[in-house]
């Protein structure tokens, strides 16, 4: 699923060209330090920029973070007025990442009653309720109880998705091995944060508990590419050849994983 995750990723992330450009890094001093205070006008708003120096970064990598915040990763002996320029000179591209922003639905932080959340493909509302000395919280079928009314109900409902998930991700995998006659030694639920699921040489398929929030074909989908992974471990065409033969419309699955994962917080 790595495509996936760097196609969505790609489209925030820009890099400076440095190859041809070693000679000049080499005459500049590399002990200044990084400015805190940098901002960046885009669309009459004024942005803070974040440098953070990478011992292993080679390029200087500039990224416009869904908080409107301007990152920009740079070498650990690079050269923050290269890294400034490097901001400056990329302002049409992050005047275009902002509208991509805006465009995206992005879930909100903080989970209060009254919200919704994607849960099984629908977005269902969140309600709070006393029930004799405990609350409990329920949105579409589910119920948990949580021990007092939260200002923000996100990690005790990401913790019940997450249990959730354990519960009924390794049944459908081995449903659907069955099916697609594929043998998988383990399978592990993980809390990734930019990937949905990931296939090793030991053939143990790891997916994200956020699968919970998909709607079931879009879930299978993502089971099946990381089964077809059991038979080839990359991405080549013969790799597609296996996935259209097992989930026809996959098509229509990472489509709408495209338009959709920022409702999960991708
Ligand atoms: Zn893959």
């Amino acid at each position: 699923m790595f495509l996936l995750a760097l196609l969505a990723r790609g489209l925030l992330n820009t890099r400076s060209n440095v190859k041809n450009k070693t000679k000049f890094f080499r005459l500049i001093p590399s002990n200044e330090p990084a400015a805190q205070s940098e901002t960046i006008e885009i669309h009459s708003h004024r942005m803070p920029i974040v440098f953070r120096r990478h011992a292993r970064a080679r390029n200087y990598v500039l990224r416009l973070h869904w908080n409107k915040t301007v990152v920009v990763t740079m070498p650990k002996n690079g050269s923050t007025k290269f890294a400034e320029a490097f901001v400056n000179s990329r302002k049409a591209w992050l005047e275009r990442q902002w509208k991509v922003l805006e465009s995206r639905k992005i879930p909100p932080q903080v989970l209060q009653p009254g919200m919704e959340v994607l849960f099984r493909g629908r977005s269902v509302g969140l309600a709070v309720a006393r029930k004799g000395t405990e609350w409990q919280v329920n949105f579409g079928t589910q119920t948990l109880s949580i021990p007092a009314p939260e200002q923000n109900l996100r990690p005790f409902i990401e913790a019940h998705m997450f249990e959730l998930a354990q519960q009924e991700l390794a049944e459908r995998v081995a449903t659907l091995a069955r099916e697609h006659g594929a043998v998988v030694s383990r399978v592990v639920v993980r809390n990734q944060k930019s990937r949905w699921g990931s296939c090793s040489y030991s053939g143990t398929i790891s997916l994200n508990w956020r699968l919970i929030q998909l709607p079931a074909q879009v879930r299978d989908y993502i089971i099946v590419h990381e089964l077809m992974h059991l038979r080839e471990l990359n991405h080549s065409q013969r790799f597609w050849n296996h996935v259209a033969r097992a989930c026809p419309d996959y098509q229509g699955a990472e489509d709408w994983l495209k338009q959709n994962s920022g409702l999960v917080g991708f």
